[in-house]
């Protein structure tokens, strides 16, 4: 596509990748066609060196990569002895992902209900959910922003539980001054297209200080083998792809600039939105750097689904992140639990376009079309 032609009504997608793959295409066909020539097409030096390189980036002792965000969430609880019969607290609004985990291995997923601010967990409630089953907490740094992870660390030391945080939405950011994903005993990183460090396929990642953690993880995502051929666990084959390895190698050096023309187009919105009482804006914590890898507003007076409408007649694609909170879906319905903020977001959030090189012109139309929509 070209760039000139998506401030034009009529075209305008909730993310637009183009324009890095424009940018980084000679650099990208070169990674890919020395996979080719190096025909090492598994756990290949691109794994080992994007693993080093993510360790360095994020100032963690180990990164081990996987095949998806999933299976990070999967295998960081397998590795942390999370099982049968556990229970887990984590978030309801966040991708089906993260409690789809919790059950993969066996436990229970307890929700707490959300920060009407932050879309984030709502710290204040996590006491009151703990149980004598409880063995882990799951927080989301949902839309690229930093769940409140001191409460919850504090919480995890007094009652001994293991801390997983899940850092799909969130690659970069960081909670007063530290990257997410190394503040609890795991990180999960997932690289799907669409993140805001995304691979051409599939990938993900987990992050640990713990020399234990980090040997499980690998031993995990191999059939549960350090020594091939000679299995102490049973494991799984999630194996980072060696041609996203290289991808991602190209890309990673990228993302601080990436991460910050997110930060700058969040800032055009909030200008260009500011005063408007239809819409209540992303609320920016003090303690956390946000990536906004979503642009996520809330539409009041029940007007989201038609101002969704309005804008897709003007050409402007938007994103509802999430219809249902996780409670709420078909597979844990029976929970019959009830997360009022949860599901009341989940009825007025829209999700705006926004990407590293979205351009002002481009804003100034999306700004235009919801104040005229809202009117
Ligand atoms: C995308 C996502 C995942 C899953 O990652 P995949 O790589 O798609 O498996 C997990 N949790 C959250 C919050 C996500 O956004």
């Amino acid at each position: 596509m070209d760039r000139r032609e998506i401030a034009v009504p009529g075209k305008i997608p909730v993310l637009d990748i183009s324009c890095e793959v424009q940018a980084l295409k000679p650099q990208i066909m070169s990674a890919i066609e020395s996979v080719l020539d190096r025909g090492a097409f598994i756990m290949g030096q691109n794994v080992k060196d994007f693993e080093r390189e993510v360790a360095e980036y994020l100032g963690v002792n180990y990164a081990v990569a996987l095949n998806s965000g999933t299976d990070a969430l999967v295998i960081s609880l397998l590795a942390c002895g999370i099982g049968e019969g556990d229970e887990v607290i984590t978030t309801p609004f966040t991708f089906f992902a993260t409690a789809e985990a919790i059950s993969q291995v066996g436990a229970i997923p307890v929700f707490v209900d959300i920060d009407p601010d932050t879309y984030n967990m709502d710290t204040n409630l996590l006491e009151s959910a703990l149980t004598e089953k409880t063995k882990a907490i799951i927080p989301v740094h949902l839309f690229g922003q930093s769940a409140d992870m001191d409460p919850i660390m504090e919480l995890a030391r007094l009652h001994h539980l293991i801390v997983v945080e899940d850092v799909a939405q969130a690659f970069g950011g960081e909670y007063k001054g530290r990257k997410v994903g190394t503040i609890g005993d795991m990180g999960c990183f997932s690289f799907f297209p669409s993140k805001n460090l995304g691979a051409y396929g599939d990938g993900g990642l987990v992050a640990t200080n713990d020399p234990d953690l980090a040997e499980q993880a690998v031993m995990l995502r191999a059939h549960g083998s350090k020594k091939k051929y000679y299995n102490e666990l049973i494991g799984f084959n999630s194996r980072l792809d060696e041609i996203q390895a290289a991808i991602l190698r190209v890309k990673l050096p990228h993302i601080d600039e990436w991460n910050e023309g997110r930060h700058q187009a969040a800032a055009r919105y909030r200008r260009l939105l500011g005063e408007f009482e239809g819409i209540i804006l992303p609320v920016e914590e003090q303690y956390s750097s946000h990536v906004y890898h979503q642009y996520t507003i809330r539409v009041r007076n029940g007007k989201r689904d038609e101002l969704q409408a309005r804008l897709l007649e003007e050409g402007i694609s938007t994103m509802i992140y999430y219809p249902l909170p996780v409670h709420q879906l078909p597979v844990y319905r029976s929970m019959n639990v009830s997360m009022p903020v949860a599901e009341r977001l989940s009825i007025e959030v829209l999700s705006l376009p926004i990407w590293p090189q979205i351009e002002e012109s481009t804003q100034q139309f999306i700004a235009e079309t919801i104040r005229a929509s809202l009117y």
